[in-house]
């Protein structure tokens, strides 16, 4: 069978228990691709909604060709599901975006036009962020900073996944069989010609985040873990921190005894104690997270798993998963 011709664009959409705002998210992508011309489409992956997700979804996909449901086994998690999206589309450029219009789709001719002077990806950077919370804009705030500071990657500050780049950036993106993924990490590591395009970051149009604190946190983690060994290290350096420390106490409880002026020493005792222990702790905290990402990795279990693929005409993903 033949390959059939590649769609110009596709744009990507990871949903979890987005009813509240799919059937809006999906008038404006489709106004967005009638005014952009060319042959394109919309693949929306269901990350194993609870809601009535699917079923917005494919009643959309029964409306109009360009439109394709792909739903997962269960919920992979947004990083997961963006990848079960842009494993099976097959547009030229691909424009990944939340469906919960944060990222307004109408950015996208603009984001084309950078594209045709040469960029490989164009990331949406924000300007401002409406309608989170101040926590959370902190929160994100800091995270991007510490990451600047642990990795040798370039990955720019306050970005989402709201992207579009190059099949061929895409083709090396897919190629990285990393489980825990960060995309937008992996994505600046690729290099090319990355370019901004500043924008306002909207309030959720309906619906919670699916991002609370513990997520966030989990979130971190796992980029931190896959672009720096920085925290490995820490553990060395802290470690010969508490070891100059450890031998001074040892020199002056040496030189208390010769002088028979040792104190009952219980409180220092303790405090070297309670610390040398949180410590120890907390270097094999980090030893675990990344052995136990090293773990996840070895077993070698697939990122995503589909469920049901509807919709998409012509041999195009419609078809069943390559
Ligand atoms: N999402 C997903 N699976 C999840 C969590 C989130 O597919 O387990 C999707 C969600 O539907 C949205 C995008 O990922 O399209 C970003 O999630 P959200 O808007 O909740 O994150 P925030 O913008 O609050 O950081
Ligand atoms: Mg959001």
């Amino acid at each position: 069978m033949t390959e059939p011709a590649r769609p110009a664009l596709s744009i990507v959409a990871p949903c979890y228990n987005e009813e509240g705002v799919l059937p809006e998210f999906v008038k404006r992508v489709m106004a967005v691709l009638d005014s952009a011309g060319g042959a394109s489409e919309l693949v929306m992956v269901d990350d194993g909604s609870r809601d009535r997700t699917w079923e917005l979804m494919t009643a959309a996909a029964a409306t109009d060709p360009r439109i394709v449901a792909v739903r997962l086994m269960r919920n992979h998690g947004h990083q997961l599901a963006l990848t079960a999206g842009l494993t099976l589309c097959r547009g030229e450029r691909v424009l990944i975006i939340d469906a919960d219009l944060q990222d307004p789709p109408e950015l996208l001719p603009d984001m084309m036009a950078l594209m045709d002077q040469g960029a490989d990806v164009v990331y949406g950077q924000r300007r401002h962020r409406e309608g989170e919370s101040l926590f959370k804009r902190a929160t994100a705030a800091i995270f991007y900073r510490v990451i600047d500071r642990l990795t040798d990657v370039d990955i720019p500050t306050d970005t989402g996944d709201f992207r579009l780049v190059t099949r061929r950036v895409l083709d090396l993106l897919l190629a990285m069989p990393e489980r825990h993924r960060f995309i937008r990490g992996m994505v600046a590591w690729i290099g090319g010609k990355q370019v901004p395009l500043v924008y306002d970051r909207k309030a959720r149009a309906a619906g919670e985040t699916k991002y609370p604190l513990a997520r966030m946190v989990r979130f971190a983690v796992d980029a931190i873990t896959a672009f720096s060994v920085v925290p490995l290290m820490a553990s060395m350096t802290i470690g010969w921190v508490m070891a100059a420390i450890g031998f001074a106490f040892f020199v002056y409880s040496i030189v208390g005894w010769l002088l028979h002026s040792n104190l009952p020493g219980w409180t220092s005792l303790m405090a070297a104690i309670g610390l040398l222990g949180g410590m120890q702790f907390l270097m094999l905290g980090i030893i675990g997270a990344y052995l136990g990402r090293l773990y996840d990795q070895s077993k070698g279990r697939p990122l995503f798993m589909i469920r049901d693929i509807v919709g998409g005409v012509g041999g195009g993903v419609g078809s069943g998963p390559k």
